[in-house]
């Protein structure tokens, strides 16, 4: 496909340069080694094109010169912004503050580290233009370790699938295309943004998979190990109870303890009439034992459901909070004074 056709193609959404076609947005934490050819070769990969596009590249407060490096390939480049962060957040948090500074109509993610090939990005835009408001990359050949890489993201990605119902072969990809209304506004901490396909999903994004080439990391080290597996699968406990119960966790709790407080109360009811009625001992009946423990139990349960209830507010509330803060933006994207 010619890209000026793919150019037209691009849908054009509400609040945006509307110059602007592309926004590739990268998080970088410690990753100087590839910095540079990673910004070349993205230019390279769009420059063909007739496509309007910006690189944001988020420094996640990294150790090795690269927002310094950052600043530098600002200078000399007009396609590039550095937004640098006041210090790590993770990647979910850098991605985000990426989004919030992309003005293209289109986003475009990827990682840092060169594994993603950026002349992937015209197929991806290509696929997109289909019809699609998400598509996401699909690493046929991984290059990564099998027994702490491979193996885990199998079954991250079909736990995903089955808790989410959006099946994708690879949900850890990180070149992926969106429409950028669909990834705006989008409450995004912990390990969310390898979420994002399903949460766009739920919002009702039409989604696509598409295969990308990876390439064995050349410089530097991955940040994760196995330890992020495990995160990323209480994110999305978390995620899936959120959805299912702990909106709502007093209908939970609260139910189950009122109704023990009603059992509690009935056999007590019983044991009294027992008692008056029938002028019998009720001292060592263990029903008087259960129906103590029922109560008791009952109001603790209640009082918990309520208590959880608040707290939600409270996290729902506190969710303005922003997960980022931002040093310094340079480059294109930079507010004007
Ligand atoms: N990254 C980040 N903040 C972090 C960890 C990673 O911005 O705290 C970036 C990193 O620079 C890279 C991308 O996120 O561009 C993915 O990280 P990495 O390549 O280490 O992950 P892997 O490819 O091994 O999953
Ligand atoms: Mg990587």
């Amino acid at each position: 496909m010619r890209s000026s056709a793919l150019a037209a193609l691009i849908p054009v959404g509400p609040n945006h340069d509307p110059s602007l076609d592309v926004s590739v947005v990268v998080p970088i934490y410690n990753e100087c080694d590839s910095l540079p050819v990673l910004v070349d070769t993205i230019a390279q990969a769009l420059q063909p094109t007739d496509i309007d596009y910006e690189i944001i590249c988020i420094d996640d407060g990294s150790r090795d010169g690269s927002a310094d490096l950052l600043r530098q390939l600002v200078g000399q480049r007009r396609d590039l912004t550095a937004v640098l962060l006041r210090r790590n957040y993770g990647q979910t948090a850098a991605m985000a503050a990426g989004f919030d500074h992309a003005r293209g109509r289109i986003i475009v993610t990827l990682d840092g580290d060169l594994q993603n090939d950026p002349a992937d990005i015209p197929k991806v835009l290509a696929k997109l233009a289909e019809g699609y408001d998400l598509v996401s990359g699909w690493r046929q050949h991984r290059q990564d370790h099998r027994l702490t890489r491979l193996l885990p993201s199998k079954i991250a990605n079909w736990l995903i699938g089955r808790v989410t119902g959006v099946t994708l072969h690879d949900y850890g990809c990180a070149l992926k295309a969106y429409r950028a209304e669909v990834v705006r506004d989008m409450n995004l901490y912990g390990e969310l943004h390898r979420f994002l396909p399903a949460l766009a999903y739920i919002e009702g994004a039409r989604i696509a998979e598409l295969p990308v080439s990876h390439r064995a990391r050349q410089f530097g080290q991955s940040k994760y190990g196995l330890g992020r597996t495990l995160r990323v699968v209480m994110d999305l406990l978390t995620v899936y109870f959120m959805k299912k119960f702990l909106t709502r966790p007093m209908h939970i709790f609260g139910s189950f303890g009122l109704s023990a407080i009603v059992v509690g109360v009935l056999i007590a009811v019983y044991l009294a009439f027992v008692k008056f009625m029938g002028q019998q001992d009720i001292g060592d009946r263990p029903l008087l034992f259960l129906a103590i423990v029922l109560f008791l139990s009952g109001i603790q349960l209640f009082s918990f459901g309520l208590l959880a209830e608040l707290l939600m507010r409270t996290y729902h509330e506190s969710q303005r909070r922003p997960i980022y803060r931002v040093r310094e933006v340079v480059g294109a994207a930079a507010p004007t004074k």
